[in-house]
């Protein structure tokens, strides 16, 4: 079978790779049909993730069919449709047994630590697979599952409320879906983005209020919307760090601050301010149990889904498929690897 690796950072080859075969009773054995690329398989690829390990099979975002199970294997049968859960953990360390095993300090990663989804099959326990309808969802829609339950998780770890103010920095793929999310926990969403292609999509992914702050500016704007209150909850999911330290000026009293850019430089935050407001700032990474509830949402999206989903390419085409995705003006939103072919 074939299977995109990176056999160092900056060189990635589509490799004959072995078929796995399951060798234990709790094991299934899915076909990959599609999977997206992600910013971090960008930084896999580069060597700008200081987790990778190489030579690696990169990718996370899969949705794919069964075509065998082990023999202990009761509720699945070939022909399901099924995701995959990109993390493992341990199950004993600090994290794990205070219910974040995203964090684990052994966690494993598909496409970084361990190998990932760009390649025909995979042998995965039966665990690592959330089934969905395929009547409901194609594999190409359900593959926009992963990237969903990162916005499940942000907006969970952020406590978004029915009636909170959210504030989201930022309108790529990640950026649109916590919005969404936000939306659906019966927030009040405001989207900032200095990209106006970008930003013309955020209404479509439930925020009432858009704003460019390269035109307008974003502090007063949200001060006459809060009536001088502030904002509740705001994620920064542009990759500008230096938001998060502004942030805190923009927060209302108890509000959350959500960073989920990965930026390298610290970034200073002024504690009078977070204590005087009894400010939270919550880190957010990967998702933990969010599938199940992602596989209920997304049958109910496929419009916006439609729209995340800007290009997709046969495997054999992933050169094409990642230089789209390293020119920042190709306006590529999610880009989907189909193995349909
Ligand atoms: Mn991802």
């Amino acid at each position: 079978m074939k299977a995109i690796t990176v056999t160092k950072p900056g060189t990635m080859e589509l490799l004959e790779a072995e078929k796995p075969e399951i060798t234990s009773p709790d094991q299934v054995l899915v076909k990959i049909h599609a999977t997206g690329i992600c910013g971090s398989d960008l930084h896999v690829y580069h060597g700008s993730n200081p987790y990778a390990l190489y030579p690696r099979v990169i990718g996370h975002e899969a949705a794919g069919e069964i075509v065998a199970i082990g023999s202990g294997v009761a509720d699945l049968v070939p022909g399901d449709g099924v995701v995959l859960e990109p993390v493992t953990y341990c199950g004993q360390c600090y994290a794990c047994r205070t219910g974040h095993h995203n964090v684990c300090r052994n966690l494993r990663v598909l496409g970084c630590i361990a190998d990932g989804t760009f390649r025909e099959y995979m042998v995965v326990p039966r665990s690592q697979v959330y089934p969905f309808d395929r009547k409901k969802l194609t594999y190409i829609e359900a593959s926009l599952c992963e990237p969903y339950t990162i916005g499940a998780q942000a907006t969970w770890r952020g406590q978004v409320k029915p009636g909170d103010m959210v504030l989201v920095h930022g309108a790529g793929p990640i950026g649109l879906i916590v919005a969404d999310m936000a939306k659906d926990k019966g927030a009040t969403v405001i989207v900032s983005e200095p990209d106006e292609a970008r930003l013309a999509m955020a209404k479509d992914f439930g925020a009432d209020h858009s704003i460019n702050p390269a035109k307008d500016n974003l502090d007063d704007f949200l001060h006459e919307l809060t009536d001088g209150e502030g904002v509740n909850v705001i994620f920064e999911a542009a990759g500008v760090p230096a938001l998060t330290a502004h942030g805190v000026r923009l927060l209302s009293p108890a509000g959350r601050l959500v960073p989920l850019s990965f930026g390298k430089e610290p970034v200073p935050i002024n504690f009078k301010e977070v204590n005087a407001k009894e400010l939270t700032i919550l880190g957010t990474r990967h998702q933990f149990q969010k599938f199940p509830q992602v596989i209920q949402l997304l049958p109910e999206r496929l419009d916006r889904i439609h729209r995340l989903i800007t290009h997709r390419f046969p495997f054999s085409q992933y050169e094409k498929a990642f230089a789209l995705l390293e020119n920042h003006n190709s306006g590529a939103g999610k880009v989907i690897l189909t193995l349909d072919e």
